[in-house]
């Protein structure tokens, strides 16, 4: 029987836009059930928006622990949620985070969930740090385009927690989709400031099939103006559409200077435009902090 590993290294497609570092991906679920219209997980992976929790998963996280190298980043979750409904009552991903303590490794948790603020506990013991994801300060909007996720009224309070307790905290602003939520942002980086975030990373819609159509049929009115900002004007880049690049480098070019004036290191996520760049990585995992929980044998096999 082949073994498959539930961590992996990360490999968005071999994208040459993609900066980041060396670095694992890791879901301990299958499938998302936030619903977002934008999600590029759902082109690829079978009947997308009913989450279900991986098979043997515990049994399988300890042994890919033990292959990993030192220091690794797991990056946790890239095609799925960490905290979905399911995982009140499961509790998988705080199993697995409990794992990872054990281990000579560093986490990235990517979320759209307050949630998250439930393993404060041992997200600061292993010095995680913590990305959340918020489109837009609106949650009427936040409603049409995620209708599942928790509103980002409860995400802002959830960064603020998360600062407030030490745990590094990162914004992302991604993905922007023109016409629809690529405004009102400066509200919202000056509350992600105030609430103690320390990096912020923004990025353009790219849609691939099926979440072009799930935004037409949501914004029916906008059809024509996209389909010529994307279909006319724009180009195909792997699966995915891509606005034209100066319309893309405007639009991030914007959020860097709000930014910049914010006192907010910033970093674009697979735009190719790194002279925008003034964050040290652009998914923020510069941020994680040493796992304070390893024993003194781990710290040497480290460094
Ligand atoms: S939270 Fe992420 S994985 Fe889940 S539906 Fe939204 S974009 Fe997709």
């Amino acid at each position: 029987m082949t073994y498959t590993y539930l961590i992996r290294l990360f490999d968005p497609w071999k994208s040459s836009l993609c900066t980041c570092p060396v670095k694992y991906s890791f879901d301990p679920y299958t499938g998302c059930s936030h619903r977002c219209l934008y999600c590029y997980a759902s082109s690829y992976i079978k009947e997308f928006y009913n989450c279900r929790p991986k098979k043997n998963l515990i049994e399988i996280v300890r042994k890919d622990l033990a292959k990993l190298p030192n220091n690794a980043i797991i990056s946790m979750s890239n095609s799925s949620d960490p905290y979905p409904p399911l995982e009140k009552e499961l509790r998988l991903t705080r199993r697995c985070i409990e794992q990872f303590k054990k281990y000579p490794v560093r986490l990235l948790v990517i979320t759209k969930s307050d949630m998250v603020v439930r393993d404060i506990d041992l997200l600061g013991e292993i010095g995680a740090a913590v990305t959340i994801t918020i489109t837009t300060p609106d949650d009427s909007l936040a409603r049409k385009i995620e209708p599942s996720a928790p509103p980002p009224s409860r995400r802002i309070q959830a960064l603020a927690k998360l600062s407030e307790e030490g745990v590094n905290t990162g914004l992302r602003l991604d993905p922007l989709i023109p016409l629809v939520n690529d405004h009102g942002f400066r509200e919202l980086l000056i509350e992600a400031r105030d609430v103690g975030v320390r990096h912020v990373v923004s990025s353009t819609f790219k849609p691939r099939f099926d979440s072009w159509k799930r935004i037409i049929q949501a914004f029916p009115e906008l059809e024509e103006s996209l389909r010529k900002l994307y279909i006319i004007e724009g180009e195909r880049i792997g699966r995915s559409m891509y606005l034209e690049k100066s319309i893309r480098f405007k639009m991030m070019r914007e959020i860097a200077k709000e930014c910049a004036k914010l006192g907010l290191p910033f970093a674009t996520c697979r735009e190719g435009f790194q002279e925008l760049h003034t964050s040290p990585t652009c998914d923020g995992s510069h941020l994680i902090k040493i796992n304070q929980t390893l024993d003194k044998q781990h710290l040497d096999l480290m460094y």
